[in-house]
């Protein structure tokens, strides 16, 4: 069930397979708006960059182009509804390293910007970001906490990913 704490609107779902998790990014993806930061957090493997390519479908961004490279950081993505920007900061120290490269202006952008490993640049993420939390459960199975603030968007999101949903 939704709730509402100030503002915030917090959605519950569970995964049961890979195809689960990239229907519930593309239902997101197209709830998006220029402008938006999605955090993801996750340890690795669990879904994070599989999400981003649900989203970057839901935008009109082939789901092959969104990938987890080992050494880029940022990777700009044209073509799509929106223009799309999937930063991954696993390999960086911190928010110092990340600022280093930009990062402020590159979360501040007019597209959309996937960010996983969110955790380690918290203090940059703007504070209305969208949040996407994965937690592993049996087998294939993920528990996913998207929270947000409410967005004109999110209700529409919230009704076409309802079968993910506790009692959908
Ligand atoms: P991360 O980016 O969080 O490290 P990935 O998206 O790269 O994770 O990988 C997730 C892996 O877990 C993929 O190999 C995917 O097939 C597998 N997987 C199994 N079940 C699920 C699920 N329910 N949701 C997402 N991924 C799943
Ligand atoms: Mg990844």
């Amino acid at each position: 069930m939704p709730y509402a704490i100030s503002g915030i609107m917090q959605l519950l779902f569970t995964s049961g397979s890979p195809s689960d998790t990239a229907a519930i990014a593309r239902a997101l993806g197209a709830a998006l708006r220029p402008g938006d930061v999605v955090a993801l957090y996750g340890d690795l493997g669990a879904g994070k960059t599989l999400f981003c390519k649900g989203v970057g479908e839901a935008l009109g961004i082939p789901p092959d182009r969104i990938v987890s490279p080992t050494f880029t950081i940022v990777t700009e993505h044209g073509g799509g509804s929106l223009p799309l920007t999937h930063v991954d900061v696993y390999r960086l120290a911190g928010p110092r390293d990340a600022e280093e490269i930009g990062m402020r202006e590159i979360l501040s952008g007019d597209g959309v910007c996937l960010v996983e490993w969110a955790d380690r640049i918290e203090e940059l993420l703007p504070t209305d970001c969208i949040q996407v939390r994965f937690s592993f459960s049996d087998g294939d199975r993920r528990e996913i906490a998207i929270s947000a603030p409410d967005l004109p968007g999110f209700d529409e999101f919230r009704v076409r990913s309802i079968r993910f949903q506790p009692g959908g």
